[in-house]
């Protein structure tokens, strides 16, 4: 799909084989980026942490054998430099979104290598302070993809993990922001992912980032809203079909 990026994969890395054979399935659909994710910044210390620095050794691989760019979230200051020389694009996760230490070395890092990086909104953020946390990078608006990925509110759901700000993707585009979204992490819920995908392409976003497993339910992490590569596929046909009527 021209012009729409497009990052797939699973929630973390678990094996150099799964993730090698999501990436080719994904990349057959049309995804131009792999969600790499080897540290993960998870709420509780014993679950599923990522496989960490192993997975640095298989990037050039996964690389050649997918034709994918990778995305990889970093937790620590002190490991950007690290994975710099790996991805093609840093991510800065939900949790971190407030974190100006990392922040600004990801800014820094990315600049001088020319990096995209991916600002996750802060689960509690509103729109000034995503925008303040983006200031923290100091970087032009056109090598930031704004990710919304849904916003906790006052009264607990059960429907859905999050819910997606159609609304806040409109004035950030407005302002000149590039935005993609997650409508994974703002469901929480596969059933939900396609038609939320969807009507975030009404605010004129950028792109999508969506979580691919081949066994959902038996994913190390968010095993209730990973979707399989069929249903991907669905999803980007769809997607192709509503652009092309908002751009002509
Ligand atoms: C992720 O994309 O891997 C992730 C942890 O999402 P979020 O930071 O939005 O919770
Ligand atoms: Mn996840």
């Amino acid at each position: 799909m021209r012009d729409f990026i497009l990052i797939a994969g699973p929630c973390a890395v678990e094996s150099l084989d799964e993730i090698v054979g999501i990436g080719k399935s994904v990349r057959g659909s049309g995804a131009t980026h792999l969600r790499y994710m080897l540290y993960k910044p998870r709420t509780r210390s014993d679950a599923f942490q990522g496989v960490g620095d192993v997975g640095l050794e298989w990037a050039e691989e996964v690389k050649e054998r997918t034709g994918l760019a990778l995305v990889t979230e970093v937790l620590d200051p002190r490991d950007v430099e690290k994975v710099s020389n790996y991805a093609d694009v840093i991510q800065i996760g939900s949790r971190n979104a407030s974190n100006a230490a990392l922040i600004r070395e990801v800014g820094n890092v990315s600049s001088e290598k020319n990096m995209k990086v991916i600002l996750k909104r802060g689960m509690y953020h509103t729109l000034s302070e995503w925008e303040g946390s983006f200031g923290y990078l100091g970087m032009e608006k056109s090598n930031v993809w704004m990710c919304e990925r849904g916003i906790r509110t006052s009264t607990s759901l059960d429907h859905s993990r999050n819910v997606l700000d159609i609304g806040a993707i409109c004035v950030l585009k407005d302002k000149g922001y590039t935005v993609i979204v997650d409508p994974s992490h703002g469901t929480g819920k596969r059933e939900l992912v396609e038609r939320v995908a969807i009507a975030a392409l009404s605010g004129g976003i950028d792109g999508l980032e969506v979580e691919v497993h081949f066994d959902p339910i038996h994913a190390f992490s968010d095993p209730d809203q990973a979707i399989i590569p069929s249903e991907f596929d669905h999803l980007v046909r769809n997607i192709e079909k509503i652009r092309e009527i908002y751009l002509s």
